[in-house]
This record gives structure tokens, sequence and C-alpha cells, in this order.
């Protein structure tokens, strides 16, 4: 762990300097400081209550922080539960450079490989491994004849105090349907736990005095907790001592089977702070939201951040639109996922359009909006595809998007009502396009993203379609029709997917 360089002792009273020889044997436990889901979140946001949250210079000064109010007691490591690149102009105009930059900065021991590390193709994410000074890691990453992927690190022993620490990277079974699948059509993402017990196995035989797992791997907590970390947790048969989580942009912190399981929002809404003692059990979890208005940037991460923001603030400044109000992705539909959608039917000149929802990354305030603003919002360069599918075939189609009996799509010039069985699942009961029912036999066009077309999110078109790529991009077309629309924008506000008995 890098606690502070020169420059930053000097202006951060809280900053302390090294002692290696005090700390070796201080030390009494391992505090893990972890973040997930970073997506490219350089600068701060604000919520729906105007609250700034995140950025790299205060993730970094929450870090360090945490790092120093321990010192000399604690052996400090930083691990970062994956998807840390893509999401904002200055990240992916750089495809994720300022990122590695900025972790690299702050010291991080090592990462989980998200299923959003690949959405630039495999060159560009071993570009990143090379830059990054620390391991990013999918220990259940196998080619498609079951062999190891020589070029993705499994595990790595870091070495704190007393303790040797080994850690164990995951990646999401998911990663197939939610990143491009052409870029990983080449690879399997395996069942983590077998992976992991058979690598915990082997780190204590290289010497690890403790196993700890990053994944991006997900899960919700309500009244009972569930998703793939906890199928994992509760799967697992050797002991490890704390699981850092991902990908599900949710806030964890519980324990399955005596093992921590953390996660810390998304975006640098928050980080997580894990004390794991040197020996015996007794671990305690914290997660710390990362407020801007209740700490001082870190000057270091701060000039890292300005360097690669002004370089996308010129293109990404420009305002677009004027909206009436802030658009959330609250519930299963909602007028950001309708507006997108028309905006995609209006490039594509298609009768229907249809939006998948976990494509939609970030809200819209309201007032006047940036393409900087957009760019989030559709951060993937995806493109316009128009498919041409018959009637009964959109029937079809449309009625994958209600089968589990919670939508997962937004359309446009399309109305649903469906009803839901004993079990759950869902079935269209109407179906009309542009006022009227679906003529099984008459021809439509449809336009999806091309993440869609090649079967993204499951909702690939059928076999028999003829689909016809576009080159617009997504967020051009969202751009562009918000820029032609009266203004201020107001917004479609209809549920277009509705369940039977349920307002329009
Ligand atoms: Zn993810």
């Amino acid at each position: 762990m890098k606690f502070c360089s020169a420059a930053i002792c000097l202006a951060a009273l809280a900053c302390i300097p090294p002692q290696p020889a005090a700390r070796q044997d201080a030390g009494t436990f391992v505090r893990i400081i972890g973040t997930n889901d970073f997506h490219g979140g350089l600068e701060p946001r604000a919520d729906s209550a105007g609250i700034r949250y995140g950025g790299g210079a205060y993730v970094a000064a929450a870090i360090r922080a945490a790092a120093a109010e321990c010192a000399p007691r604690c052996e400090v490591l930083l691990l970062d539960g994956g998807d840390m690149f893509q999401g904002t102009p200055a990240s992916n105009s750089a495809y994720g450079k300022p990122v590695v930059e900025l972790f690299n900065e702050l010291g991080y021991a090592a990462a989980a490989l998200g299923n959003h590390e690949f959405d630039w193709g495999i060159d560009t994410l071993r570009a990143r491994m090379r830059d990054a000074r620390f391991s990013i890691m999918g220990a259940n990453v196998r080619y498609a004849d079951g062999r190891d992927v020589e070029w993705i690190p499994n595990d790595t022993i870091v070495v704190r105090g007393r303790a040797r620490i080994g850690i164990i990277g995951l990646s999401t079974p998911q990663t197939p349907t939610t990143t491009r699948p052409q870029n990983v059509a080449h690879l399997r993402f395996v069942e983590p736990a077998p992976v992991v017990d058979a690598h915990a196995r082997s780190l204590r035989a290289r010497g690890a005095t403790h196993v700890i797992v990053v994944g991006h791997v997900g899960g919700f907590c309500g009244s009972t907790c569930g998703g793939e970390v906890f199928d994992l947790a509760r799967a697992l048969t050797e002991p490890v001592d704390a699981i850092i989580s991902g990908h599900s942009h949710s806030l964890l912190n519980t324990t399955v089977k005596g093992v921590p399981i953390v996660q810390a929002r998304s975006s640098g809404r928050a980080i997580e702070v894990l004390d794991v003692p040197l020996s015996g059990p007794g671990a305690r979890a914290e997660v710390r939201p990362v407020l801007t208005a209740q700490i001082q940037p870190d000057p270091a991460a701060a000039a890292i951040v300005a360097s690669w923001t002004a370089r996308v603030a010129g293109e990404f400044s420009q305002p677009v639109a004027v909206l009436s109000e802030r658009l959330t992705r609250t519930g299963q539909q909602h007028a950001l996922g309708n507006l997108i959608a028309d905006a995609q039917r209006a490039a594509a000149g298609a009768d229907v359009a249809v939006m998948n929802s976990g494509g939609i990354r970030a809200d819209l305030a309201a007032g006047q909006i940036t393409y900087g603003q957009i760019f989030e919002v559709q951060p993937f360069d995806n493109t316009l595809v128009r498919v041409t599918m018959r009637g009964a075939d959109l029937r079809r189609y449309l009625q994958q998007i209600v089968a589990r009996g919670r939508p997962n799509a937004h359309v446009s010039g399309a109305s649903i009502v469906y009803s839901r069985d004993s079990a759950g699942a869902g079935r269209i009961d109407t179906l009309l396009v542009a006022g009227r029912p679906v003529d099984d036999a008459a021809s439509y066009t449809v336009s999806m993203n091309d993440f869609m077309a090649a079967g993204g999110d499951g909702l690939g078109p059928p076999p028999a379609a003829i689909v016809e790529p576009l080159r617009i991009l997504d967020r051009s077309a969202l751009r562009d029709y918000l820029s032609r629309l009266p203004q201020p924008v107001n917004v479609p506000r209809t549920t277009r997917i509705r369940q039977a008995g349920q307002a329009p």
C-alpha cells in the first residue's frame, strides 16, 4: 500500500508517513479497503436529492483516510471488485487509462476482471493489464476447450507485515451476455465455487495465511440475500476470510457461513472497510459513503482526474436540450427508457424500437443537459441496427421481454399488456403496434442496438429476421432526437409494457 507521496504528506494533515520497521510488528489486523464498479467515475455526481458523491479525488481521500486511521496497528490491502473503466467520456475516450493511472497512484493490490473490462476487446484489455501495477484476475475464465487462459491471472499472494494474503479473482458467469458477446465468444466463464476451493487450497499450500476472494459476482439483500455471490459463498467448502463483491451495484455488508461479503454500490459512491484479524475470527466490516461535502479531495488524485477530464471537456460540455424534469431509472418501466426507445425508433425509421434496460447506465438531471451527460446514459459505443421480421416473429420476440414476469426492456411504437401465471412467468395478452393489433403475416421493422442484435441480454433477433447495420451511434440518436424536440422536453411517462390491470 502506498500511503502517500511526499507532495501529499505536505498537503494532507491526516497522512502518516510509512514506518516500515515499526509497522512490521505492530500490525494486529489487515484492513481491506475496497471499491467496485467504478465505471470510469472520475468526477463526482449528484443523486436525486442533489447530494454529490464519488469522484476519483474524493474516493482517493476516503481510501487514504481509512488507511491512515488504523496505522500502525493495521496492514492495509486495497482491492477492487471489477468494472473499473466503462462509463464516462474521460475514461472511455482513453479506453480506461485514466482509471488505471488513478488506481496505480493509490496502490491497489488486485482487482476482479469485470464483464465490462471486455467491452473494448481483448487487445485493449491486455494493454490495460500491462499498464496496471496490480493484478486484474479472473480465475474462472477458460478457453472453450477448458484450458486456462494464460494471459488472465487467477490468484496472487501479497505480503503485508506478518500476513501472506492470498487473493483469488473472479468474473461473473453472466459475462457473455453483459459485454459485447463477440468479444468473449471464445471464452467460458465457469461456475466459480469449485474454482475458489481449488485456488484456496493451492494458496494455502503456497504459504498464504489468509484467502480473500475479489469477485465480480453480485447479489442483493432484502428480507433474504440472493444472487451469484451468495450462491458462491454457500457452495464453498474451503474456508475464505472475506469476499469483495461487485457487478450488482448494491450495498452488501453481511456474512454467509461466517464469511463477510461486502459491496459498496457503484461509481465511487462508497468504499468498504473490512478489518480481518491476523489470526482468529472476528472480522468487522463497514460500507462508508463518499460524500464530497464531507471530505477534502486528494490532491494527487485530483491532478490525475483534471488532466484526463480536460481532454474531453470541449466535446462533451456542449448543451443538447433542456429537460422539464429529472429522469431516473426507477422501476421496471420509466420515462428515460421510453425516451431512448423513441429516439432509436426515429433514428432507424422503424415501426418498433426495443431498448434493453440494462444498457441505460445513468439518470439525467432536470434542466440543461450536455452531451457528456448523455454519454454516461449510453456509454457503450453501441450502434443501431434495423431488423425486419414477420408479425408472428415480432410477437414471439417481444414475448421474451415479459417471459420472466419482469420486463427487462423498453419499447417504442408498441404497447404490450401481459399477465403472469402462478409461477411468475409472463405472457403477452395484447400487442399493439401503431395502435393496431399485429398482423402475423405482415412485415415489421424493429430498431435495436448491436449489443442486443448479437444476443446481448438474451434479446437477440429471431433466426429468420433480416439484420441491417445502420452505423448510427445510440447516444448520437438520443442527442439528435432530444435537440429536435420542443424545449423544455416533456418526457413520455406512459407505461408501454404493463401487467393486466395496471394503468397505462
Ligand atoms: Zn459488471
